[in-house]
């Protein structure tokens, strides 16, 4: 399979044909259809195997045909368990969404609070964030959720040995309940499938 057969939009496109892939990794082929058409998934994935592009790219697909982010509005949000993956994955948005009119903007702990508030203001399509800062955020009236639609779960099972559970459960309750879930884990244990039970509706299902 090639990048064209996918059906990504021509500045998505152009900005993947820059970066010199030759084709598709196994998950990218899997993932990027499967959240084009608006579904659920569940993907055991390591890093290195392309996941990254492989729901960043049909994200931005989705959401440049929407209405754009206005008013600390946040139209989908990635969570990861650290800031290193939280900037590499922001990395990836803005690499792959250059040449597209959305915002994105990355959160995480450990650094001043109030350039991110302002960066929130003015609306932001692909919020990527750490979860202890975004509940901060939210606590402060930052943010808002109403319009989300999508969220990516990122290293779930590093998440959970983290002992980020609470703060997911707390993000989840704030979440309108109409939204496309991606869940991304190394692996999945019985821990994860229960966090993928009150998460995940009929997933496409990727194991690579
Ligand atoms: P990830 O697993 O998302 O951390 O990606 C690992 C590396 O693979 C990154 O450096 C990407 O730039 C690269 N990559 C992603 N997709 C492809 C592709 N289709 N062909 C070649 N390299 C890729």
């Amino acid at each position: 399979m090639l990048f064209e057969d996918l059906g990504l939009a021509q500045e998505l496109a152009r900005a993947v044909a820059e970066q010199g892939y030759e084709k598709p990794t196994p998950i990218q082929e899997q993932a990027i259809p499967a959240v084009m058409r608006g579904g659920d998934i569940m993907a055991a994935a390591q890093t290195g195997t392309g996941k990254t592009a492989g729901f960043t790219l049909p994200l931005l697909h989705r959401l440049m045909g929407g209405d754009r982010a206005k008013d600390k509005q946040v139209r989908a949000l990635v969570l990861t368990p650290t800031r290193e993956l939280a900037a590499q994955v922001f990395d990836n948005v803005q690499l792959y969404g250059k040449y597209l009119p959305l915002k994105h903007a990355c959160v995480f702990g450990g650094v001043k609070i109030n350039p991110q508030i302002s960066r929130l203001r003015g609306g932001v399509d692909i919020l990527v964030a750490t979860p202890g800062r975004l509940l901060d955020l939210h606590g402060q009236g930052a943010i808002r959720f109403d319009r989300l639609e999508a969220l990516v779960l990122d290293e779930a099972d590093r998440m959970l040995d983290m002992g980020f559970i609470h703060d997911i459960k707390r993000v989840l309750k704030l979440l309108p309940a109409k939204r496309q879930n991606l869940l991304f884990s190394a692996t999945f244990s019985p821990e994860i499938r229960q966090l993928a039970k009150g998460l995940v509706h009929d997933p496409v299902e990727i194991d690579v």
